[in-house]
């Protein structure tokens, strides 16, 4: 796949028969998104979908969901900040967490892709489920990401259908050390062609709110 197609989203087909279900119990991105993206202490951009990672160098394809039930470890670790105004980087200590929600199914969908070994990507532990849109039947996809257990298997999953558990898995070392201070489920939203489309964008549009 080439950077144009890495570094923009496609925008969403207008497809207004489609009603999907949130990934998380974290409902809180119409009324209060900033309890819905990860974030760090010094990037409250963190989670968000697009330009929002190393000061707006790095393209993030899906949005980071943060956890609604979330423990302290009382543990910390290290991690290197950049202040984005003078580019300088600074070390801190920062408090680590583990996440406990459950991921779920946004729609009715085929389980295409279940990877149970957290060390085979930067994904971690992750499902991809394939779906059609409902008017024009073409396929998408969504990525369930960073799992620390999936209970799917294969075959057909319905919309609201429990895929898995929250987790902080990456083959990246780096990826788990952000998360263990950010922790999140990363969800993606993809064409046939593996193309992104702007994930919260997708959910804002599509999601049922009955
Ligand atoms: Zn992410």
């Amino acid at each position: 796949m080439n950077n144009a197609t890495h570094n923009q989203f496609l925008p969403l087909p207008s497809d207004a028969a489609l009603q999907i279900g949130w990934p998380t119990l974290n409902h809180f991105l119409l009324d209060a998104p900033e309890k819905f993206f990860a974030r760090t202490r010094v990037n409250a951009d963190y989670g968000k979908p697009g330009w929002t990672r190393d000061c707006g160098k790095r393209f993030h394809r899906g949005c980071d969901i943060a956890p609604v039930k979330v423990t302290a470890t009382g543990r910390t670790t290290r991690v290197i900040f950049t202040n984005c105004a003078t580019n300088n980087d600074f070390e801190s200590e920062e408090p680590t967490f583990v996440p406990h929600d459950d991921v779920f199914c946004v729609f009715d969908g085929r389980v295409v892709e279940v990877v149970d070994n957290e060390n085979a990507s930067d994904f971690g532990r992750h499902v991809v489920i394939e779906h059609s849109w409902p008017r024009g039947g073409g396929k998408f996809f969504t990525l369930y990401a960073h799992l620390s257990e999936i209970s799917v298997t294969g075959s057909s999953v319905m919309s609201g259908q429990r895929i898995g558990k929250m987790g902080q898995t990456s083959r990246s070392a780096d990826a788990r050390n952000w998360m263990a201070i950010a922790p999140h489920l990363h969800f993606e939203v993809r064409d046939a062609e593996g193309r992104a489309y702007e994930p919260v964008e997708f959910l804002r549009r599509y999601v049922s709110l009955r």
